[in-house]
């Protein structure tokens, strides 16, 4: 099938793919003096009594806007808000048919960092929680910082959804390849919005006593000039800050020096930049991750000639697919259940451990539950809420 044509003509038939619908039928005067004036009145004036009645009577406590500015849509780039519209679309139909969560696009006309912030602070009444999507590097950083004291959760989810989907599918391949977490020299390529927030999960640094924590020993991250260590003078605020935390010898190099001997590979970056010789210098039973979309920066098969023991992609054609919509339903769910006021550093580790531990059993070919595994969303969800109801008290 060629899906580029068969999407036109679905997207034009159905005039794009969501909808708002009632949840009861108005027919009646009496309905009508039920769901507006003056019956309306009585739950207008009970949350302006008790602001937090908001959830007990309108469409928050299960509603999500997904906020984009376009800027940074699946790998088209900078395509602006309108054009982004159908990829938001998408994702509010996943958070639906996963969590049963409403979720609306709210595709933004503006890249200023401030007036994106001010934004969300200003419709953020009617949301339950925000999901930043697809915004530029290192913007999407800033953005997500400075609205994390709203009151509701907000998540970028092209960092921690993609961070969380990695360490569930790492957790697992550590188990069939004998090696232990604490024990990995892992490479990550790529140094945007999925790399940085790879390397700040798998590192635990934003909760290194966590309960949940498996800190691996060392990352180095690369970007498109190679290392990123401390003799670089050309680095953003988010790449200096991983010093902190990455590349704890110094190494310069390119993304080739840095493999040598390393457990793991992970690639957020673009595409055919390895092959077998490449991947025959890491260490034995290497694990590769190379999930540039769509093409990835290996094939596995290419991989598997080098050496590698396990290999993922983003492709839902080839085997471990690393797919976002394995987190965020379930993350969301559970959030918005405990009525979280932000998604913490243990939320995302349970939600890991929890889409990792679906598997009883991972094969080399199965590290990470298939996409449209239903059940997985649910178990996220359960860990996502117990854990925040540790950490926030129930509400
Ligand atoms: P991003 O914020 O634009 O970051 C891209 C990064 O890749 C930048 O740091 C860039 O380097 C680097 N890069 C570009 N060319 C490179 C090269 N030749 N060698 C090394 N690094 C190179 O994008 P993102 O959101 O992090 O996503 C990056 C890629 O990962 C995309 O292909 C995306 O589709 C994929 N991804 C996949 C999944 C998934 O499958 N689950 C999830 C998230 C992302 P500079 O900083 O030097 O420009
Ligand atoms: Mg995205």
């Amino acid at each position: 099938m060629d899906y580029f044509e068969e999407s036109l003509n679905l997207h034009r038939t159905l005039k794009g793919k969501i909808r708002v619908s009632a949840k009861m039928d108005v027919r009646s005067k009496e309905d009508l003096s039920l769901v507006y004036s003056p019956g309306v009145a009585a739950p207008c004036l009970a949350i302006a009594a008790n602001p937090d009645d908001v959830y007990k009577y309108t469409i928050k406590s299960n509603t999500v806007a997904i906020v984009t500015d376009g800027s940074a849509v699946l790998g088209l780039g900078d395509i602006g808000a309108a054009a982004s519209i159908p990829v938001m679309e998408g994702k509010a139909m996943l958070f639906k048919r996963f969590a049963n969560i409403d979720a609306f696009p709210i595709c933004l006309d503006t890249q200023d960092t401030d007036k994106i912030v001010e934004t969300v602070r200003l419709i953020a009444p009617v949301f339950g929680g925000v999901n930043l999507e697809d915004i530029s590097a290192p913007r999407s950083f800033e953005i997500e910082r400075r609205l994390q004291d709203l009151g509701i959760p907000v998540f970028h989810d092209d960092q921690h959804g993609t961070a969380i989907v990695t360490l569930a599918g790492l957790l697992n391949s550590c188990k069939l390849v004998g090696k232990k977490m604490e024990d990995l020299k892992v490479v990550i390529n790529g140094a945007g919005a999925a790399g940085i927030a790879i390397a700040r999960l798998l590192k635990a640094v934003d909760n290194p006593d966590s309960a949940y924590a498996t800190p691996v020993k060392q990352i180095i991250i690369c970007d498109s000039k190679g290392i990123i260590g401390r003799g670089r003078k050309d680095l953003n605020y988010a790449k200096t800050e991983v010093l902190e935390f990455t590349n704890p010898h110094d190494l310069a190099g390119s993304l080739k020096d840095a493999l040598v001997d390393a457990d793991v590979f992970i690639g957020v970056s673009v595409s055919n930049l390895l092959d077998r010789n490449d991947i025959a210098t890491m260490a034995r039973d290497s694990i590769i991750f190379a999930m540039a979309n769509p093409i990835p920066e290996i094939m596995p098969a290419e991989a598997k000639l080098g050496g590698a023991a396990i290999v993922g992609t983003g492709r839902s054609d080839l085997p471990n697919q690393i797919n976002n919509v394995l987190g965020f339903p379930g993350i969301f769910r559970g959030a918005l259940d405990a009525r979280a006021p932000r998604i913490t550093p243990n939320m995302k580790l349970a939600a890991a451990h929890a889409i990792a531990d679906h598997i009883r059993n991972p094969t080399l070919d199965g590290v990470i539950p298939p996409t449209l595994d239903e059940q997985v969303a649910w178990r996220v969800a359960d860990e996502v809420r117990r854990v925040a109801e540790e950490e926030f008290g129930k509400r």
